[in-house]
């Protein structure tokens, strides 16, 4: 008789908030997990990630909710505007703190990071650094379940599902930061064809992130905003340029067919429906594929399903609960982003006026 698979082995590939939360969710169901990670150290950089109430929940469920709460800030009273500062709508914040009971939450990634990190070393997962992975079949040989956490160019997704499944350009390019100051005023300005967020993140701080069509130097960028209402020029001018960091909007497309394959490999977070970042739900999105994943293992070994059917029958619930989810929010961040950046700017701020916070 084979054994439950509570007592069994997982590599996770990538060592991003997927990868990261997926561990710690895996460790605390009982598993033996190790995490492999290519780069040779994990990058300090990356701006304020919003963090929705269900994401929050997840965080908490799997055991690192204190430390989370301890560094994140609420995200409230934020505006869309016109590049003149005429307030067009609010965002949908103050909706989802009603519905929920608790706000949205903005957090730093180094800090996330790090928070997820703590809690690896203290359940003692290995964490393997400078190890790319390659050669997926090498590890479903040698463990019961192999989860690719490893970003929007996964190689355990091009194993799974060939070369066509890689991502594909959106058509603008996005840059993100954070200016020395409290800029006090939030939200997002839509001109035409691009636009300029700013968020809270942390005391004495401003997040901002910009989309344009093209912008390849600082300087670039800033001439697409001259002339915008205040403090969106200043912003960029009280954010050192060494800092700024530029990446081509990508999304997956066409969708997956299955977040799983084989019986014994799991796709989570970006590998698996890596998104334009409109709706603020990369991260989001990646710790509850974590949470459900690791739900649906545990529950399943907690029945006493022997391995062999049970893991195979784990991972159909994990794509049942995540993968329809998951690619409605890609779409809908995706016909945002073209929503956001379109042209005829008249038409899309008539309808920004009527809709009720529901962008
Ligand atoms: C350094 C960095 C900074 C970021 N900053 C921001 C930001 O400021 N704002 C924002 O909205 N989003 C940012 N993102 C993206 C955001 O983190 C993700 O969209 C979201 O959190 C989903 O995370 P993920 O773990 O699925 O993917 P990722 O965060 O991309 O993590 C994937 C991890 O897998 C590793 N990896 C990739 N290929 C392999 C391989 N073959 N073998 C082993 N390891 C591999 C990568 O090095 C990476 O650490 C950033 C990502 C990174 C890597």
């Amino acid at each position: 008789m084979s054994a439950p698979f509570a007592t069994r082995t997982a590599v996770v590939v990538g060592a991003g908030v997927a990868g990261l939360a997926t561990a710690i969710g895996l460790r605390r169901a009982g598993w033996a997990v190790s995490v492999l990670e290519r780069r040779t150290e994990l990058e300090r950089y990356g701006t304020a990630f919003g963090i929705h109430p269900t994401a929050q929940g997840a965080l908490e469920r799997l055991g690192v909710g204190e430390a989370f709460h301890a560094r994140a800030v609420p995200y409230r009273n934020a505006r869309i505007r016109t590049p003149r500062g005429k307030v067009l709508a609010s965002l949908p914040l103050e909706r989802i703190e009603r519905k929920a009971g608790r706000p949205e939450l903005l957090i730093s990634r180094p800090f996330l990071i790090d928070t997820l990190l703590a809690e690896l070393a203290a359940l003692g997962v290995p964490l393997t650094f400078g190890e790319r992975v390659s050669d997926v079949s090498a590890l479903t040989g040698g463990c019961d379940l192999v989860v690719g956490a490893d970003g929007i160019h996964s190689a355990v997704r091009t194993a799974c599902f060939g070369d066509r499944s890689g991502p594909r350009r959106a058509g603008t390019v996005a840059w993100i930061g954070i200016a020395d100051f409290e800029s006090g005023l939030y939200g997002e300005t839509w001109g035409r064809g691009r636009f300029f967020g700013m968020t809270p993140v942390e005391a004495g701080r401003t997040n901002w992130y910009a989309t344009v069509p093209e912008a390849t130097t600082a300087d670039e960028l800033r001439a697409h905003f001259e002339g915008w209402h205040d403090p969106v020029p200043r912003i960029l001018d009280r954010t050192d340029p060494a800092t700024w960091i530029r990446y081509e909007m990508r999304h997956l497309f066409p969708a997956l067919p299955a977040f799983v394959h084989g019986g014994n490999v799991a796709l989570v977070g970006d590998a698996a429906h890596a998104m334009t970042p409109n709706l603020g739900q990369g991260a989001c999105t990646a710790i509850l594929d974590a949470e459900a994943l690791t739900r649906a293992v545990a529950e399943h070994a907690a029945a006493g399903l022997p391995s062999a059917t049970g893991l195979p029958s784990a991972l159909r619930v994990y794509d049942a609960e995540r993968r329809r989810a998951a690619q409605r929010v890609a779409l809908g961040s995706r016909s945002l982003h073209r929503f956001m950046t379109t042209e005829h700017t008249r038409l899309r701020d008539a309808l920004v006026r009527v809709l009720p916070s529901s962008v």
